[in-house]
């Protein structure tokens, strides 16, 4: 766990969320200023800060992000209809938080390209 991250005191439960899953090594919640009628955050426990530093040795992690999306998805009812999935990177990737995070968002038309 790393010190002053927000989403590291979520994992270890000091902070509350709106928990929609979570197993070992995963943990997805809702986010707080969502941007569609579904906007799930999905996170390693780990503390990965982007993808930018990710490891080999991570690739299995984050596919374990990509399949809690997945099954996400198909409980929010968003798998036939369509969603989006997001990584914001560093400032030009509008990234905030920074402890790796999957947005999934859906229940609404998306529009491309992104802003
Ligand atoms: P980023 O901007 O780094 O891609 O995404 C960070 C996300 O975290 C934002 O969409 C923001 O609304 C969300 N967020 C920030 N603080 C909190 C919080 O305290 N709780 C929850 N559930 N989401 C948060
Ligand atoms: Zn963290």
């Amino acid at each position: 766990m790393m010190e002053d991250c927000l989403f590291c005191k979520m994992v270890a439960g000091d902070i509350p969320c709106n928990k929609v899953y979570e197993d070992k090594s995963v943990l997805a919640f809702r986010d707080i200023d969502p941007k569609a009628p579904t906007h799930v955050l999905v996170i390693p426990k780990k503390h990965i800060e982007s993808i930018n530093v990710l490891k080999d040795e991570e690739k299995a992690l984050m596919g374990e992000v990509l399949m809690a999306g997945q099954k996400i998805a198909r409980d929010e009812g968003i798998d036939a209809s369509g969603f989006r999935t997001v990584f914001n990177t560093n400032a030009h990737g509008g990234q905030t938080v920074f402890h790796i995070h999957m947005h999934l968002l859906g229940g609404r038309q998306m529009t491309w390209p992104p802003g």
